[in-house]
């Protein structure tokens, strides 16, 4: 049997005593699809000089440049809550602190 555990308190989630909440967040750019149609299929067929530089490319860059190459800010995040997180959670996503950016301005 899997044991849960909260991820923002750490505290173990009984299942008999309390609701697992499952928190997903998508992380991705945002492509406006109503452009779609100016991308005409046209475009599809590249040349082969078009390949061979792509390769080149792709071959200059070192393994975690590339990964950055290819990375288009896409990201799958997943949280398992205790019922008092999901509360403070939903309180707050995004986690702002409001009154933080005073903190350093009163020299
Ligand atoms: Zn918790």
């Amino acid at each position: 049997m899997l044991h849960y555990s909260c991820d923002f308190c750490q505290r173990p989630i009984d299942p008999a005593v309390g609701i697992r909440h499952v928190v997903k967040i998508n992380v991705f750019p945002a492509v406006d699809s109503q452009n779609d149609e100016s991308c005409s299929p046209e475009n599809q067929s590249l040349g082969d000089d078009h390949l061979d530089d792509m390769h080149d490319l792709l071959e200059r860059l070192e393994e975690q440049d590339l990964a950055a190459f290819l990375d288009d800010g896409t990201r799958s995040l997943r949280f398992d809550l205790c019922d008092a997180c999901r509360q403070r959670f939903l309180q707050n996503p995004l986690g702002i602190q409001p009154n933080k950016s005073f903190t350093f301005s009163d020299n």
